[in-house]
């Protein structure tokens, strides 16, 4: 492949004329655009668009898509994120005309048997968590963050009580700092210990009255359980505060244990981790909430009910409700893939899922743990982080070198630098279904890298078209359109 040719854009391969279309001779009268659109909503000029032919268009696309990883492709070992592999029957379940073809606006007598898989969804995440109440509106784990912190501020309010703070682990995504503040509250770090779990005495220092919620991730983002969960959640409702389970991390505790047993009040599933939506580059995603029972009536409209002639129908008429948070039901496909998925293992099959994700994890962790540092531990649960902490002090090999150069042997990279407890962080998840060749290969390459020149790490990836971008100008500066007098101009 020529590798410029398709770095090109499609600009730049333009030729005036070139199509690749042949329309039929018109065989309707002729009418003037402005009669149909006010004059003063037409362009003057037509849009600079790329002439192309359907060949070049197919292959500048083809090629492009070629430099995607997936889980498809590569094992995807980015810890915190779940990317295990995404069956192909769901894509053909949720893409049954029946389903897919539906109308978000007809009416629920139309719908029943979308509104039954919804509902009996519900009635299984609810079953999951341990918790009676679910919400399928979240598009995603942030939102569904989001949602329960709205629905806690509903519930205090309701209450007549002001609390104004949310705390929160130092370990945990940054997603929860962020939803905290922008559901009204303040963020209230709570240090780790120095085993990677909740400081108790910490927390116990800044736990008092305004407190509204605890988040905590539990197995945490270090991969580690915390066996304290029981103290914590005690503590918090001895304060009449609530407790928030970020429930990125259940792949780790299927059938295990349940949130709404070990004491956290609300949560949230990201089906597109947990329950094998594909993910990546930004969604769609669903992150449903599961709340106790008192907190059901402050659930985002509609909820999805049963009536007592077994009929289904969106339920708006929640008076203490906090409205909505997306327009019509959610993201309603990615909630059939999490459901084909829950009714094709059921019970016994959703715990293997568990165990194999956390034996593969301890297994991988036992590969590389005598050539990569790992503070936390002997022992993890469906994920673990590592550090080039000491690679980098004797040897200048930083997290972001290994990460760039497991790129040439066609691995995607770990998550990096996250979670910020750990100093140059390596944070591995390899899912349960992956092999145990796989997981073999994986590890003897980050052991050929980590005895790899520092230099000849410090510039990798070798072998892709792009090595190594400046991700930060990229985020403040964005190119987000072709700029006629900057760039290659389109033959018009
Ligand atoms: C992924 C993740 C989130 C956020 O979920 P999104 O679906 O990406 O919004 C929150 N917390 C943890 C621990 C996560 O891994």
């Amino acid at each position: 492949m020529d590798k410029n040719q398709s770095t090109e854009l499609l600009f730049e391969i333009s030729h005036p004329g070139r199509r690749c279309h042949r329309l039929p001779p018109c065989d309707v009268p002729v009418v003037p655009l402005d009669r149909l659109i006010p004059r003063q909503f037409l362009t003057s000029s037509p849009p600079p668009l790329p002439e192309v032919g359907e060949s070049d268009v197919v292959r500048h696309f083809v090629n492009l898509s070629t430099r995607n990883m997936s889980v498809d492709t590569n094992f995807y070992p980015l810890g915190s994120c779940t990317m295990k592999y995404n069956p192909k029957r769901h894509e053909r379940l949720a893409s049954l005309p029946g389903l897919a073809n539906l109308h978000p606006l007809q009416t629920d007598e139309s719908v029943q048997g979308m509104l039954e898989l919804l509902w009996n969804l519900q009635n299984l995440l609810a079953e999951i968590a341990g918790l009676p109440a679910v919400s399928l509106q979240p598009a995603a784990g942030a939102q569904g963050e989001l949602t329960a912190l709205l629905v806690a501020a509903a519930y205090f309010r309701d209450k007549g009580e002001k609390r104004s703070r949310v705390l929160i682990p130092d370990s945990a995504h940054g997603t929860n700092p962020a939803s905290a503040v922008i559901a009204g509250f303040d963020a209230v770090s709570v240090k780790s210990s120095p085993k990677g779990l909740v400081d108790m005495a910490d927390l116990k220092a800044k736990l008092d009255d305004r407190t509204a919620v605890f988040m905590i991730t539990n197995p945490n983002t270090l991969g580690l359980f915390d066996g304290q969960i029981l103290d914590v959640t005690a503590m918090l409702h001895e304060k009449k505060a609530l407790v928030y389970l970020d429930g990125a991390n259940m792949n780790a505790i299927l059938g295990k244990t349940r949130p709404g047993d070990f004491g956290a009040d609300m949560m949230h599933y990201n089906v597109h981790k947990t329950f094998t939506g594909p993910h990546g580059a930004g969604g769609p995603g669903a992150g449903p909430i599961a709340v106790r029972d008192y907190l059901a009536p402050y659930l985002p409209v509609p909820v999805v009910v049963r009536d007592a002639q077994g009929r289904f129908r969106l339920d708006y008429h929640r008076p203490k409700s906090i409205g909505r948070v997306r327009s019509f039901f959610g993201n309603v496909g990615i909630l059939i893939r999490g459901y084909c998925y829950i009714r094709t293992l059921g019970p016994d099959g959703l715990r293997q899922v568990s165990e194999q994700a956390v034996l593969n994890a301890n297994y991988l962790l036992a590969r590389i743990k005598d050539f990569l540092e790992v503070p936390h531990g002997d022992r993890c649960m469906h994920e673990f982080v590592a550090s080039a902490r000491t690679l980098r002090r004797e040897r200048r090999i930083s997290a972001m070198d290994i990460a760039k150069r497991l790129l040439d042997f066609g691995y995607h990279a770990p998550t990096v630098y996250f979670p910020l407890t750990v100093p140059e962080a390596l944070m591995i998840e390899p899912t349960e279904t992956e092999s145990r060749e796989t997981l073999d290969s994986f590890a003897s390459t980050l052991r050929q890298i980590q005895a790899e020149d520092a230099e000849y790490l410090q510039k990798a990836p070798h072998t892709l078209s792009i090595s190594r971008p400046d991700e930060v100008k990229a985020a403040r500066e964005p190119i987000l359109r072709w700029k006629p007098d900057s760039e290659p101009r389109p033959n018009r």
